[in-house]
């Protein structure tokens, strides 16, 4: 079953994909896939822009741009979720899932982001809700995780199996 996402903004729709038939069906082959930039409208440490698939491209960037307009932090009214991001660790990237070598993680497609790495470690379980003391954790219920899921991407915190609470990926069943 393919989830139709709606995009209020510039009103193109991509389906999410379930599973790796599908992801192959929407997005190609992996590793050899036509990229597009995504541009940060603030950096993230050091980075100002990435590249992603290049049919995620819009949607991507209304992510990006989302979190970055004031006022979607519920800390305060006048901060902006940008100050959530303490890293941008990478889209695209050609690789197998982690201790899986025969099958490609959704970096390889450049339809995952991963973020906050150091504060998200893969495997870890998430705490159960957003702490304001530690605000780079991602939980449920954290503004970067709502963001990301309000435009389709599932969230590996929430992973049936294996956690990985840094990763958003378009994509589910897989
Ligand atoms: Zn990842």
């Amino acid at each position: 079953m393919i989830q139709v996402v709606q995009q209020d903004i510039k009103n193109v729709s991509l389906p999410v994909p379930n599973g790796l038939d599908e992801i192959v069906n929407v997005f190609g082959s992996p590793c050899g896939v036509q990229l597009a930039a995504v541009i940060f409208k603030q950096p993230i440490g050091a980075i100002h822009a990435t590249r992603c698939h290049v049919k995620l491209r819009d949607i991507a960037q209304s992510v990006f741009d989302e979190i970055a307009a004031t006022g979607s932090n519920p800390l305060a009214t006048s901060v902006s979720s940008w100050n959530l991001l303490d890293e941008y660790d990478g889209c695209f990237c050609c690789r197998a899932i982690r201790g899986q070598t025969r099958h490609y993680s959704t970096h390889s497609w450049g339809i995952a982001f991963d973020l906050n790495a150091a504060h998200n470690p893969l495997a870890s379980i998430p705490p159960a809700s957003f702490d304001a003391t530690h605000p780079f954790v991602f939980t449920s219920d954290h503004p970067i995780v709502k963001i990301f899921k309000k435009h389709g991407f599932t969230w590996g915190g929430e992973f049936q199996h294996r956690k990985d609470p840094m990763h958003f990926q378009y994509s589910t069943g897989y």
